[in-house]
């Protein structure tokens, strides 16, 4: 039940059309690890739509590309550093992590949501560890519902995450990533992904990808986002995506209640 409120409360119409009537499918992209480098950020804030743009907490350009990125009507996320199995060398700062006490935990968050302006939610950077345990995901769950309706979209490092069911529970809007765009940094893989995303769009409603700032993920953004609309689908910002998504899951538990 939280998980409609939830949806409620993200108080966006997900109801959209094609021009033949029928209700387009849905895509957001979010692309993460934005905040480092100026040229690959500022690229990335001026993709064409909403894409999301997810900043690594105190890096060199976070704050002057948010700003930017806000006024492209484009959403902000904290790209937050998490805990992995291994490679935690490269977590970067403002990680958390298992060792971590509650304060700690939240008082790191805190600092990381405080140094980026217009946050709408966050997105894990790594996290293939602490995405597992429940008890630090509600933690950031509970924060993220302190600081005022943020949303989290989980990232899926790992199949044992257990981060929709704590935003379930404790009733944040939650999503996942259906598609990584450059998993192979190739420019014909990368299309390929593009269309993976499309088609599960097509067949579930809706579906999110996360790609990086990379030139040959921007390049193939910049070629296809132009194409969707004719292709019957709608690139739309990520808290419209959710409200569609917790929109077709209440569709199917009322579905499955009556049955
Ligand atoms: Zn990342």
């Amino acid at each position: 039940m939280r998980a409609i409120l939830a949806a409620v409360l993200l108080g966006v119409a997900a109801g959209t059309a094609t021009a033949d009537g029928a209700p387009a499918a849905l895509v957001a992209v979010v692309i993460d690890d934005v905040g480092d480098r100026l040229e690959a950020g500022e690229r990335t804030v001026d993709l064409p739509g909403p894409v999301a743009c997810a900043f690594l907490p105190h890096t060199p350009h976070a704050e002057r590309l948010a700003v930017r990125a806000h006024e492209q009507g484009k959403e902000v996320l904290l790209h937050q550093p998490m805990q992995a199995v291994t490679h935690n060398e490269l977590l970067g700062p403002g990680a958390v992590t298992l060792e971590m006490t509650e304060p700690q935990f939240l008082r790191t968050l805190r600092e990381n949501l405080l140094a980026l302006p217009y946050v709408s939610g966050i997105n894990n950077h790594m996290g293939s560890l602490l995405t597992r345990h429940p008890g630090h995901m509600t933690w950031l769950m509970e924060e993220l519902q302190r600081q005022g309706g943020l949303y989290y979209i989980d990232s899926r490092t790992t199949h044992h995450t257990v981060a929709q069911r704590m935003a379930d529970e404790v009733g944040v809007p939650a999503g996942r990533r259906h598609v990584f765009l450059d998993n192979r940094r190739d420019t014909g893989a990368i299309r390929a992904q593009f269309r993976t995303l499309v088609r599960t769009a097509k067949r579930q409603g809706y579906a999110l990808a996360i790609g990086h700032p990379y030139p040959e993920t921007l390049a193939v953004l910049e070629a296809e986002i132009p194409k969707l609309a004719e292709a019957g689908v709608r690139l739309v910002p990520v808290r419209t995506l959710l409200s569609a998504s917790y929109k077709r899951r209440t569709e199917q538990w009322q579905a499955s209640w009556s049955r």
